[in-house]
């Protein structure tokens, strides 16, 4: 027998979904995504180190010869090159000089300190100009 109180059809059951959160990727735009892309398309690289803040400028046919093109410098850190420093430096890449530099971190982990960072050292600052 039927409950004279329920009209009509019952809710469907509620569905529950359990998954596991996705992994939050970046969108890369392409130029940033391998040194071959930016080789080919001329797009300007530089590191700067986590220690002592020296800006350096990196050619990315470098890094091809090093790496190979479909190498990505992007979560990749290399051993700073100022002599006396033994920090580590990441990457940041524009498109042109007159646009912003994109720094090339995307791991929570590699982005934490970021903003503790020394100023950048370049030429001009060590000139004291
Ligand atoms: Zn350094």
């Amino acid at each position: 027998m039927t409950d004279p109180g329920s009209a009509g059809p019952s809710p469907p059951p509620a569905i529950i979904v359990t998954r596991m959160p996705a992994k939050i990727e970046p969108l890369w735009p392409r130029w940033a995504k391998t040194v071959g892309v930016m080789l080919q398309r001329n797009i300007l690289l530089r590191s700067q180190c986590r220690r002592c803040g020296t800006l350096m400028r990196v050619e990315p046919a470098d890094l091809v010869a090093r790496h190979g093109a479909g190498w990505s410098p992007i979560d990749h850190q290399e051993r700073c090159r100022m002599v006396g420093c033994d920090g580590a430096s990441y990457y940041l890449a524009a498109r042109r000089i007159d646009t912003a530099w994109r720094v090339l971190l995307a791991d929570p982990a590699l982005i934490q300190g970021l903003d503790d960072l020394p100023a950048p050292v370049t030429a001009r600052t060590l000139r004291g100009g």
